[in-house]
This record gives C-alpha cells, sequence and structure tokens, in this order.
C-alpha cells in the first residue's frame, strides 16, 4: 500500500540542466506537490570522468531558478542520505555481495577484447549483440587463474534467460520484454563502482521511492532494474516514461532546434514562470483550450494520466508567446528587475543605480515590455529614451520629417508644454488631442511628424507614453534638433 508519494529527480551531474531534465523534475515535483509527497534530489555521479561538482551545482541552481525545490537530497540532507552516489559506495557493495552469495550474480573476468569479438560474432550471425555468460559457471580455480593473471572482475547480473518482463508503466501501458535478448549485465564495476542500473534500484528501493518518472529512453533499462528488484526481493515502484522530446521537424531535439539548457534561457531573459509552464505542456496537459498556467495552478490540476504517449513537440514559438504574456502580467518592479542586468550591460544605467535610474528605468519598461519576447530585448527598444540625440531610421522617416507643416507642428507643441505643469499620460494625451484640433492638418500629420522627431521612427510606444518619460526638456531638445536642420 501507498502511504505517501515519494518521487525523485536523479540527474547525472555531467553537463547543465537541460530542457529534458527540467522537465523531468518539474512533472516529478508537481506529482508529489498535487498529492502530498515528497520530492527528492539524489545525484547520480558514478560516471566518475564526466561527472563535476560544476554540473551538479548548475542543475540544482536551475531547478532553484525554475522555483522547484526538495524535501530530501543534495543540500537539503535527509533521513535516507548520502544523496551522491559515490558516497554510497558501502552501501551498493552490501548489496551486490548479497546477489553474489545468493548465486544471482557472478564474477566476470572478460576482456574488453574477448567482448568485443563475441559482438562481432553475435553481429556476424545476425543476433542481438549482448553477454553469452561465458564466466557464469567458472570454478574456483580458474577464477584464481584468472586472477592471477592479474584480471579485475566485474560482477554481473544473472539473467534468468526463459523469462519475460512486464514494465507496468502509466503512461505506456504493459511493455513486455524477453530476458534472452538481455544478457547478463554488469552491475559493479571493477572499481568497485556500481553501474546505473543497479545503483538506481537500490537508491531507489532505501529512499523509498513510489513512482519513477523519467524520460522514455530509460524504458530499456526498466527490465534490468525489475530483475534487480525481484533478485533482492524488493516492490518494484510505479513507473512512469514520459515521451521523447522533438524539434518541430520531428528530429531529436537538439541545440539546432534553439538553445538546451536551462541557463541558457535564464541568460536570454525567459521567465522562470514561462519556462515552469512551457515544460508542463511538454507531453501533458490538463485538456481543453487553455495553455497558460501559473505554477500554483500546475500543482493542482497535474496528474500522470494526462501525460502523453506520443512525443512532445518543442515549439519556440509557443515558449516565445508564454514569456510574452509573463513579461506583460508580472509587476513593472519583477520585470524591471529582470531587464536591468541587460540594460547595465548597454551602459543605459550605472552599475550601482540610484533610486531615479531605477525609477526611469520602470516607467521606460512599462511602455516597451509589450514589444518584448524576453527580458534581453530591452535594448533594442530603449534607445530613444536614454540616447542623447536621436537619428533618422530610414527613408520613410527621411520623408515624415521632411513634409512642410513639420516646423509649425514642432513649435506648437513647444508651447503646449512649456504651458503645461505636470506630464502624467493624461494631460499629455488631452494636449496632443487640442494640439491637433487646433492645427487642423488631421492626426496623421501631427503624430507621425512628432513620432519621427522624438524617437526617429515611424513605430513604436505611444506618443502620450513617450513624452512623460523624455519630460519637458528632453522633448524640446528633441523638437529643436528638428526646427534647427539636426536630425539627419
Ligand atoms: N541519472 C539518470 C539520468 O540522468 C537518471 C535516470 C532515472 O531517473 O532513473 O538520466
Amino acid at each position: 500500500m501507498i502511504l505517501s508519494v515519494r518521487v525523485r529527480f536523479a540527474p547525472s551531474p555531467t553537463g547543465p540542466l537541460h530542457i529534458g531534465g527540467a522537465r523531468s523534475a518539474l512533472f516529478n515535483w508537481l506529482f508529489a506537490r498535487r498529492n502530498g509527497g515528497q520530492f527528492i534530489v539524489r545525484i547520480e555521479d558514478t560516471d566518475v570522468e564526466r561527472s563535476s561538482r560544476e554540473s551538479e551545482q548548475n542543475i540544482l541552481d536551475s531547478l532553484k531558478w525554475l522555483g522547484l525545490d526538495w524535501d530530501e537530497g543534495v543540500e537539503v540532507g535527509g533521513e535516507n542520505g548520502p544523496y551522491r552516489q559515490m558516497e554510497r559506495l558501502d552501501i551498493y557493495r552490501r548489496y551486490a555481495r548479497q546477489l553474489l552469495d545468493s548465486g544471482k550474480a557472478y564474477y566476470c573476468y572478460c576482456t574488453e577484447e574477448e567482448l568485443a569479438r563475441e559482438r562481432e560474432e553475435l553481429l556476424a550471425k545476425g543476433e542481438m549483440p549482448r553477454y553469452m555468460g561465458r564466466c557464469r559457471s567458472l570454478s574456483r580455480e580458474e577464477r584464481e587463474k584468472l586472477e592471477r593473471e592479474g584480471r579485475r572482475p566485474v560482477l554481473r547480473f544473472k539473467v534468468p534467460g526463459d523469462k519475460t518482463v512486464t514494465v507496468k508503466d502509466m503512461v505506456r501501458g504493459e511493455v513486455d520484454f524477453d530476458c534472452s535478448g538481455i544478457g547478463d549485465f554488469i552491475i559493479m564495476k571493477s572499481e568497485g563502482i556500481p553501474t546505473y542500473n543497479f545503483a538506481v534500484v537500490v537508491d531507489d528501493h532505501l529512499m523509498n521511492i513510489t513512482h519513477v518518472i523519467r524520460a522514455e529512453e530509460h524504458l530499456s533499462n526498466t527490465p534490468r532494474q525489475i530483475l534487480v528488484y525481484d533478485a533482492l526481493g524488493w516492490e518494484v515502484p510505479v513507473f512512469a516514461h514520459v515521451s521523447l522530446i522533438l524539434g518541430k521537424d520531428r528530429s531529436k531535439m537538439s541545440k539546432r532546434h534553439g538553445a538546451t539548457s536551462i541557463e541558457q534561457y535564464k541568460s536570454m531573459g525567459y521567465l522562470p514562470e514561462a519556462l515552469v509552464n512551457f515544460l508542463a505542456l511538454l507531453g501533458w496537459s490538463p485538456g481543453g483550450e487553455e495553455e497558460v498556467f501559473s505554477i500554483e495552478e500546475l500543482k493542482k490540476l497535474f496528474s500522470l494520466d494526462r501525460v502523453s504517449k506520443s512525443p512532445a513537440v518543442f515549439d519556440m514559438e509557443k515558449l516565445n508567446w508564454l514569456n510574452g504574456i509573463y513579461i506583460r502580467q508580472g509587476s513593472i518592479e519583477d520585470i524591471t528587475k529582470i531587464c536591468l542586468p541587460y540594460l547595465q550591460k548597454a551602459g543605459y544605467v550605472p552599475a550601482d543605480p540610484a533610486p531615479e535610474d531605477i525609477e526611469h528605468a520602470q516607467r521606460i519598461v512599462a511602455v516597451t515590455r509589450d514589444y518584448l519576447i524576453n527580458a534581453s530585448e530591452i535594448v533594442d527598444h530603449v534607445d530613444i529614451f536614454y540616447a542623447d540625440s536621436v537619428k533618422l531610421e530610414d527613408e520613410k522617416a527621411r520623408e515624415v520629417i521632411a513634409q512642410e507643416q513639420v516646423p509649425q507642428v514642432m513649435r506648437a507643441l513647444k508651447e503646449k508644454l512649456y504651458a503645461a505643469g505636470t506630464l502624467e499620460e493624461d494631460v499629455v494625451k488631452k494636449m496632443l488631442k487640442e494640439l491637433t484640433k487646433e492645427l487642423g492638418f488631421g492626426g496623421k500629420k501631427v503624430y507621425m511628424p512628432l513620432r519621427v522627431a522624438l524617437t526617429g521612427k515611424t513605430h513604436g510606444p505611444e506618443l502620450y507614453q513617450i513624452i512623460p518619460i523624455l519630460g519637458i526638456e528632453g522633448t524640446v531638445k528633441r523638437l529643436n534638433a528638428v526646427l534647427e536642420g539636426r536630425l539627419q
């Protein structure tokens, strides 16, 4: 009986956290939160050459940035630690010994060359390459002889040849694997380090994991793991293998389809809320048309029976669309905070900004965020506010500013500005309406030249948004540039 849901994310720290890993972590986290269970983060670092503490830190930082916390595991500790596999070697050795003593595992002394030869022979016969059990029944004398030759053994699991293992999967249903195609697999390498398929079982069992939610690419490992559970007399957890993530062209997601690591999205100015929303929809949907979900809503809605069997498609446009929504939805303070590093890097805002710099930036973010897909793009929209002078962007702008009524429009606005006390958006809106009425040219002949005079461009935020930010002085300076023929 399942008392309480316990799930885990068990990354190998061989690189930064990728979209696929983040999706697995999120599904586990949502499942735990939805069911009042526990989420554990454990590090699978037995690939000593490729694992690093930097990668581990990157993965943990990315999880935290996404807003995923864990109840047990690295950094936070817990009753079932340690939570790094390389710190648990004595545990694996103990269970390996148990399998050895009960005749369910055996020492294998085959060399790389011998294994390669076996592989070739099987391939030549058109058979699936696998270990055929040459060392299964070595006598003690034979073993001692091989050891005297200096060979170091690995430990192999004895796969019962005549069995079918059925993986009961919450996403895929029942999947049968014939053991005759599996071959005796290694559980302990000669350095006394366990292999993934063995360590994962020991850890999932000792950590009381109830549900294993992971990527589909592990499905073929699962029968091996079930054999280990059976051999040790342990209960098998519930499995859920979530689909592969494909690019829009239906090939496996790779760098070609866009950034693959979470840190890259962070540095491009994507919001964690948008990524979480996007990742949740990679293979899951609550049904219906709605696609915008906060993390709080996802926590209430997520269920494994709505995880799809078919591959998920990574659609960058959808991520951009979601990110735009969260950029417009967030508080101005929060969105400015996210935009600030980009403004600082571009030299628009000092490294150590004063409160008025922040306030100014907030006003700019408020009128430009509608145009952003991600926060880094802010720098493409703010030159009109920060530049000392304006430049005509294109031929169209040049034509507009050459119209004959332009000097009159510039002067008229100057007068109105000097007469105005404050420059709130409402005040400016009213002012522009009056101006158009008084000049009598029609709106287009007033607004377009003013837009070009103030920004150099024929498109962008509304004039009533731009003028209050530039202030009387800044606006007049740009109007004068037109009147004095300096705007080019
Ligand atoms: N370390 C494995 C990986 O990163 C974990 C697989 C599992 O969840 O069992 O793919």
